[in-house]
């Protein structure tokens, strides 16, 4: 597994108050990173397109265009990983930019030290993948490890990078049951133990992807109080 210093890692903080850009700043850099600061929405797309950062710290609540709108913009064209910072007691916005393609997020006031804890975990879910295995198949499913592609029929659905880690993590153990600690521990790290809701919407999504009806799911299946389990066939059962 090929790891990089912190030190090469170029980080975009998107924040319009002050306070919070600098003391972001400060920590990053303590830490070794680089910083790119941004103060709106409009500049932080340019930046992220010019500039290309490794990882992306983003405001949700930002004047003008705001942090859903930005979140969206990127997803449309790049996978760079995308940690949002959200307002306390507002899982509603948490959900919704997690549905926009963010990778995780950090409810704010946040301690320093957790905001680079989540940092870390993403830089190291995005770019020290283990690339020694093959690349799984389950049913109908393919994966295209070049280009985060999942091959569904004639179908080429894009992945984000945290969507790429969990589908492959459910085909390397196509149709046996996952545990939700398993799955945290694999996709998002050992120290995301219990957080049953990043679970909740990545599944949500992958549904929406391999499913007929993403209402009614016949491949990736709840169960119930233990976790999840992809099946090659609807249900699992033998294709007549
Ligand atoms: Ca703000």
């Amino acid at each position: 597994m090929a790891t990089r210093p912190d030190m090469e890692y170029q980080i975009l903080v998107v924040e319009d108050e002050p306070k919070y850009l600098r003391l972001i700043t400060v920590y990053l850099k303590l830490s070794g990173y680089r910083v790119l600061q941004s103060h709106d929405g409009w500049d932080a797309l340019q930046q992220v397109f010019t500039e290309e950062p490794h990882l992306v710290v983003l405001d949700l609540r930002l004047p003008g265009m705001d942090g859903f709108e930005v979140c969206r913009r990127i997803r449309k064209t790049g996978n760079v990983p995308i940690l949002v910072l959200t307002a306390l007691n507002t899982d509603q916005d948490m959900i919704q930019a997690l549905d926009l393609g963010a990778d995780d997020y950090v409810v704010k006031p946040f301690s320093p030290e957790a905001l680079l804890a989540r940092i870390r975990a993403l830089l190291r879910r995005t770019y020290e993948s283990v690339v020694e295995q093959p690349m799984p198949d389950c049913g109908r499913l393919r994966l295209d490890e070049e280009y985060h592609n999942l091959l569904l029929e004639d179908r080429t659905i894009h992945l984000t990078p945290t969507e790429w880690k969990l589908l492959r993590e459910f085909m390397r153990h196509c149709g046996k049951v996952l545990t939700h600690d398993h799955l945290l521990a694999a996709v998002w790290g050992p120290e995301y133990q219990g957080d049953h809701e990043y679970l909740r919407v990545y599944v949500r999504k992958l549904r929406s992807y391999i499913e007929p009806n993403p209402r009614l799911p016949v491949y990736l299946l709840t169960q119930a109080g233990i976790g999840y389990v992809l099946y090659p066939s609807p249900h699992g059962l033998p294709r007549s």
